[in-house]
């Protein structure tokens, strides 16, 4: 009883703590001085995790969230959990809508705001360009194609209630392009905090940008590295490990990926490098033995992966899909690396065609 005494006030300090630190949709993370995370809680939405850098007179966020609706929830966690400071910059690490479609909510609010990206970001994000990349076409191609699909269960049903919500949200989202390119990089120097804005080379897509704060030695790595496995477009693998090699080299203590929660030092980028290296190898050598992608993917499960089995990093891919549940991260852990390596493949096979 003595002890009982003594824990309730503790235990609900604790309580309370989690509630005040929990809005909506966001679970809002100090990450250093001057540097928080908002990451997103479990839902139907893919939903990036965005950065909020705390100036000495003003705000920069990375990430403009997945639709408008959510960058609205985002903004009211930041007034409330952050600051009242106006944002003056938002960076788009690359172009894909989970991490853009958002962007109008934030020049609502902040009518000064310079939207910064690379510039390839921005010709993909332009939808007259001419680009193969009709990204926000092809997501919305596919959100219609998991709404269509059979549902026979409740927990299906609701999940497909999210997704149309979802679709609706986003089809009220229009393209915010970014009024700002970086090709190589930017600073801003800030008593409070000084960004570094640099373009390592191509990984997830060809314009991928990070953002370092090295006062609280941050790296924001957009989807270059994150919490769940690396998602391969176009980029050939070998060239996404050069970035992540030249990534590394920067002197950073915490790393915020653009998906899931932030990571104490440089460990998850080795564990990117030797999962990228071992799954292209695997594919490099089945192409070379003239097998079919199948003969590939059925030799290569995740139990068959070093790379996985290592500091039981395939666990930790199967956690964070496990929380998240978004359209893209869904299923076990062998789907994920089953398309990886269809994703590798064809990549690989496109290289030898021209
Ligand atoms: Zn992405």
């Amino acid at each position: 009883m003595k002890y009982f005494k003594f824990l309730l006030p503790v235990l609900m300090l604790g309580l309370s703590w989690r509630l005040s630190a929990q809005t909506d949709d966001f679970i809002i993370e100090q990450v250093a001085d001057q540097v928080y995370a908002a990451i997103p809680k479990r839902s139907e939405k893919i939903s990036a995790t965005s950065t909020i850098i705390v100036h000495s007179r003003f705000l920069t966020v990375v990430e403009a969230q997945t639709d408008q609706t959510r960058a609205k929830a985002l903004l009211r966690a930041i007034r409330e959990r952050i600051s009242a400071l106006p944002i003056r910059y938002l960076i788009l690490t690359h172009y894909h809508a989970d991490h853009v479609m958002g962007t109008k909510a934030f020049l609502e609010e902040n009518p000064g705001l310079t939207i910064l990206a690379h510039p390839r970001t921005r010709e993909a994000m332009a939808l007259d360009s001419p680009t193969d990349e009709a990204w926000v076409v092809s997501w919305r191609n596919y959100l219609r194609s998991r709404i269509d699909e059979p549902a026979p269960t409740d927990s299906l049903k609701a999940r497909q209630a999210g997704l149309r919500a979802y679709f609706r949200h986003l089809s009220d989202s229009p393209v915010v392009l970014p009024t700002l390119t970086v090709a190589d990089s930017l600073t801003l120097h800030d008593v409070s905090a000084d960004l570094q804005i640099r373009y390592l080379g191509e990984g997830h897509t060809t314009g991928d940008l990070v953002v370092f704060v090295p006062q609280a030695r941050v790296l924001i790595t957009g989807d270059l590295v994150h919490d769940f496995e690396p998602l391969f477009f176009k980029v050939s693998p070998d060239r996404w490990i050069g970035t992540l090699n030249r990534l590394e080299q920067i002197p950073f203590d915490h790393l915020v990926g653009g998906h899931g929660h932030p990571q104490r030092g440089k460990a998850v980028v080795g564990y990117w490098r030797s999962y990228i290296e071992e799954i292209s190898g695997r594919v490099r050598e089945g192409l070379r033995q003239g097998l079919s992608l199948e003969q590939i993917q059925t030799r290569s499960t995740p139990e068959t992966l070093r790379s996985l089995l290592r500091h039981d990093y395939g666990r930790r891919i199967q956690q964070a899909r496990e929380a998240a549940m978004t359209p893209t991260y869904i299923g076990p852990l062998a789907l994920a690396v089953q398309s990886n390596i269809a994703a590798i493949y064809r990549i690989y096979r496109a290289q030898t065609l021209h």
